[in-house]
């Protein structure tokens, strides 16, 4: 994971700041960190309690809401407004199981932009292939395809859950072990439920129309 650095003093008052959001000798708040596991003072597991998530992240917005910085310096009035922002990017990352696992890979020097084909079985083309055709005649005014297309959706649909039962699985084993190779499982079935995911935005958009 991310390089522990040597916690700054309190800009306030001087006292080691343990790297904690506020100073706990004169409870000032403290330039906020970019690590959103860290921020939120939770443990940097993939499996997480969304529930305690939550509490967390409504607890901290009143904490760090800049309306109780207006009669504060300028310098704690700035950190409120970058630990809200950063406190916001926070909890829409890590509250997803996707973008939460993507974050992590992030972290931890891998890339996640593209998704690779070299992931997706061929088995899996082949279909993609047939319904490649069935889009085409359903585009064309051809609705005898709709059974087709309701078929595949709810076939991908099933392959998306699939994929969240295989990450869920693979979250746990890495929250024990820290392996890489858990992390690289992580990766390739990301990319599988992501090319899953885009087969099945597309085919309700042609069932839509
Ligand atoms: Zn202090």
């Amino acid at each position: 994971m991310t390089h522990f650095k040597e916690a700054e003093p309190c800009w306030h008052c001087g006292h080691p700041a343990e790297h904690s959001l506020f100073c706990h000798y004169c409870d000032s708040l403290q330039r906020p960190t970019t690590d959103y596991y860290r921020f939120l003072g939770i443990d940097p597991k993939l499996t997480i309690d969304s529930r305690s998530l939550e509490k967390r992240f409504y607890d901290l917005s009143r904490l760090l809401h800049p309306d109780r910085y207006t009669r504060k310096g300028s310098t704690e009035r700035q950190f409120s407004l970058e630990a809200t922002a950063i406190l916001n990017d926070a909890y829409r990352v890590l509250r997803d199981p996707v973008s939460r696992a993507e974050y992590v890979l992030r972290q931890s020097g891998f890339q996640t932009e593209e998704p690779r084909a070299k992931n997706v079985d061929p088995d899996l083309l082949e279909e993609v292939f047939e319904l490649n055709m069935a889009l085409e005649e359903l585009r064309t005014g051809d609705d005898s395809a709709r059974p087709q297309l309701e078929e595949a959706r709810r076939r991908f649909l099933g392959l998306r859950n699939e994929a969240d039962g295989q990450l869920a699985g693979l979250f746990g084993r890495y929250d024990e072990d820290r392996s890489r190779e858990a992390l690289e499982q992580i990766r390739k079935v990301l990319d599988r439920r992501k090319y899953i995911h885009n087969l099945v935005t597309e085919v309700e958009k042609a069932l839509a129309a």
